[in-house]
């Protein structure tokens, strides 16, 4: 990872709001995914950062992609064009999978042409894609519990289990081809037995649309969800690996095809951004900074994400609770109210917040204004 030395100097070289992706821990992040998970294809989900750069590193590491609208997808399909022929002629098929289970029939229409892999989970959208994307594979995505995820997503998306293999016979009738099932347990998912509820639901829909006849339906998508190690009681990686590990081989034959979509995992812990005190105050006797980037910038995931960031700053000594305020004039852009930072902070002192790179700059806008900060990319191969 970058060190707090490189990352001054990259501040001083480049100024700030400065975010700082370290393409070596993506690749070490992609490198443990796949180690720890062998039967496991990841599909890099590229609304957690859809930056270029990364798509291109973790392309060349082997990952394919989960997209969520047509931007996503030419993200993906413009930055593998580049590569030879031969490793893009079955580019659709094993390397994406439109994974937003409502579509806009533009969108459908548009995606059609690349046969491409698509999620539903609701007989409205059996209809549309019948009209307007019918050579797409179907993927039925089945509600599962999200319970204690940082980000839960079972409320807006899913079928029942108990609908699933009528959603998935409406798509057949249709003359359509489903090809398999996913679910999303909830995003930064620290209780694993979401997993191992969602496994066995899975199953129980394979065994039932098996025995209704679809033999056809083999890919198991088990969505995202991996967590970043934000604090030491996430458990380990290779935890999670190993209850899955044991469920997949306890479940699941060779014949099924076993997918995952992680975001958060592959990204979160590979990028670090510096900031700059631009005023200070003291307010109700509590010590407070004003930094040039907030809530509506780059810590957007403190209101979309529910993560709280923190800050380090590069000057030692004894510390005093502070008070982090973004640059806009809105009162909700406080990015934290107890952050530990060391008395005497001056103007142009410089803050940094890690594990920054998922559901961030993603999602920051340029409210009042203010400047999305400079991307510096260290270790990325052209
Ligand atoms: C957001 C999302 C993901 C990525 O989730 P993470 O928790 O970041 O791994 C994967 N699949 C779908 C369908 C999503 O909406």
């Amino acid at each position: 990872m970058v060190t707090p030395r490189q990352l001054k100097q990259l501040a001083d070289q480049h100024g700030t709001p400065l975010f700082v992706v370290d393409h070596h821990e993506i690749r070490r992040n992609f490198a443990m995914f796949r180690k720890h998970l062998p039967r496991v294809q990841a599909y890099y989900a590229v609304k957690a950062n859809p930056d270029p750069a990364i798509v291109k590193t973790l392309f060349r590491a082997g990952a394919s992609f989960d997209v969520a609208s047509m931007p996503e997808f030419n993200i993906v399909h413009e930055n593998i064009a580049k590569w030879p022929a031969k490793k893009r002629q079955d580019f659709i098929w094993d390397k994406i999978v439109y994974a937003n289970p409502v579509k806009d029939n533009r969108t459908l229409a548009e995606l059609d042409p690349y046969k491409p892999l698509v999620t539903y989970d609701n007989l409205a959208e059996v209809g549309k894609i019948k009209k307007y994307a019918p050579h797409a594979g179907l993927v039925l995505r089945v509600n599962v519990p999200n319970t204690g995820s940082m980000v839960e997503l079972s409320s807006k998306f899913g079928a029942s289990p108990g609908e699933a293999v009528d959603l998935m016979e409406a798509a057949f009738n249709a003359g359509l081809a489903v090809e398999g099932l996913s679910f999303h347990v909830g995003s930064q998912c620290t209780n694993y037995q979401n997993y191992v509820q969602a496994l066995e639901i899975a199953d129980s829909i394979f065994k039932e649309a098996w025995d209704r006849g679809h033999k056809q339906v083999r890919i198991l998508d088990i969505g995202g969800g991996f967590p970043a190690p934000y604090d030491p009681h996430v458990q380990p990686f290779a935890e999670l690996a190993k209850t899955l590990n044991a469920e997949f081989d306890r479940l699941f034959g060779p014949e099924i095809e076993i997918i995952a979509e992680p975001g958060r995992f592959m990204v979160a812990t590979a990028a670090i951004l510096a900031v700059e005190i631009i005023g200070k105050a003291v307010r109700n006797g509590k010590q407070c900074y004003y930094v040039n980037d907030g809530v509506y910038g780059t810590f957007s995931g403190v209101l979309f994400d529910h993560c709280q960031y923190h800050f380090k700053a590069f000057k030692k000594g004894p510390t005093q609770i502070a008070s982090v305020f973004g640059p806009t004039c809105d009162a909700l852009d406080v990015v934290s109210v107890a952050e530990d930072l060391p008395i005497g902070l001056q103007l142009g002192d410089y803050l940094y917040s890690e594990n920054i790179g998922a559901y961030t700059i993603a999602s920051a806008t340029n409210f009042n204004g203010m400047p999305l900060p400079k991307v510096v990319a260290v270790g990325a191969t052209l």
